[in-house]
């Protein structure tokens, strides 16, 4: 049986703005901003402002609030980093490789012929992840 929502996760504490994050967009139930070990260029998080551990407990109502600005952002980033494509993963518990327990999918730009990076690698430099920021708001 699965653990319940715990609001003390980094992205509840992002939400409330209690740690700082690269926002690209935001509106009433939705928020995006750019994943901080990404795997590829442009990688960014959609997450509903509702909490809920994965898509497993999500309210539907909610799901269908967050799953076209999933669209939107990865239209976006398509543009925004040149991708020849863009891979959308999300994970249900720790077993599936899910490391933050509030519900979030990953837009991740690809490339022809390049490898992703490791899930939870490598802490990108703030000066890359502002800068890309910036690219994909103003493709939006
Ligand atoms: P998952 O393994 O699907 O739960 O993914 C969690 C993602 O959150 C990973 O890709 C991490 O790189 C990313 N992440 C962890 N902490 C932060 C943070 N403070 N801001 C942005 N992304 C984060």
């Amino acid at each position: 049986m699965s653990a319940s929502y715990d609001d003390n996760n980094i992205f509840a504490k992002i939400l409330r703005g209690e740690i700082p994050s690269f926002k690209v967009y935001e509106d009433a139930d939705t928020l995006a901003f750019m994943d901080v070990m990404p795997q590829s260029a442009g990688h960014t998080l959609v997450i509903p402002k509702t909490g809920s551990r994965n898509l497993l407990d999500v309210d539907p109502a909610v799901l269908s609030k967050t799953i076209p600005v999933v669209q939107k952002i990865a239209i976006a980033a398509k543009k925004a980093f040149a991708a020849d494509g863009i891979q959308i993963a999300q994970f249900n518990e720790a077993a599936s490789g899910q490391t933050v327990y509030h519900l979030h999918f990953h837009i991740i730009p690809r490339f022809d012929g390049v490898a992703l990076k490791p899930h939870t690698g490598k802490m990108e430099d703030m000066e890359v992840l502002k800068a890309n920021a910036e690219k994909l708001k103003a493709a939006l």
